[in-house]
Order: structure tokens, then sequence, then C-alpha cells
């Protein structure tokens, strides 16, 4: 079966992006848990944070600095929240790494 976030970062699914490079896609996520809520994923189908090794050192850094980035474009200078649901437990549902960034609104803590 095709992976729909593979399926987006090729076009033939659309979305609404909101940055690209060539290791990254970044996208508004379809169902808002916050004001802003955008999901950042590797172009590599890498199945979960399970799956990482030493190689994605630099993925995961650039990860981070473009979620930071983006941030600061949104405004969110009171701060963020940078969220990866990890396999079945970690409540992920769909298979191809992603973080989920949040922002705009006071966030809860601990998550249910
Ligand atoms: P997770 O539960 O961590 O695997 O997150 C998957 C996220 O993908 C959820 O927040 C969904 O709302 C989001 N999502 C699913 N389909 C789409 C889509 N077609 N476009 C944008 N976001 C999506
Ligand atoms: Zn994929």
């Amino acid at each position: 079966m095709e992976c729909l976030f593979c399926e987006i970062i090729n076009g033939s699914i659309p979305s609404e992006c909101i940055y690209e490079d060539e290791l990254v896609y970044a996208f508004n996520d379809i169902d808002k848990q916050a004001p802003i809520h955008f999901l950042i994923v590797p172009k590599e189908h890498i199945k979960s944070a399970d799956e990482l090794s030493e190689k994605h050192k630099e993925l995961i850094g650039h990860i981070f600095l473009v979620a930071k980035n983006l941030c600061g474009k949104f405004g969110l200078e009171n701060g963020y929240r940078i969220v990866n649901n990890c396999k079945e437990d970690g409540g992920q549902t769909v298979n191809h790494l992603h973080f989920h960034v949040l922002g705009g609104r006071s966030l809860n803590w601990p998550p249910g």
C-alpha cells in the first residue's frame, strides 16, 4: 500500500504546504488541534522514530531548526510544542515519521 505522506510529498494527494527543501516537507495538519498545527516530515520514507539510526542525526537536527524557524515566522514567541508519536502505544496513525508542531494557545500537560 502507498504511504499517505509519501503521496503528499510527491503531490498526488493535495496539502497546504508551508515549507519545503531537499530534506523535508511541512504542511498544515488536516485536523488542527491548535490555531497553528503543522507537520514536518522527512522526504525519505522512515516508518517511525524507532527506525532512526546514526545516519539520520543531521536530518533530525535539521527538522528541529526548520520547526524553530517556522514558529518564528508564525509569531509563536510565547512558545510551542514539537511532538512525535512513535508506533502504536505512542499514538502514531501514519507510518511515515513526522513531527507535529503546535502553537497559538496554551497547551495542556501531561497528554492523555
Ligand atoms: P499521528 O497520529 O501522530 O500519526 O499523526 C497523523 C496526523 O496526520 C494527524 O494529526 C492527522 O490529522 C494528520 N493527517 C492525516 N491525513 C492528513 C492529510 N491528508 N493532510 C494533512 N494531515 C493529515
Ligand atoms: Zn512514506
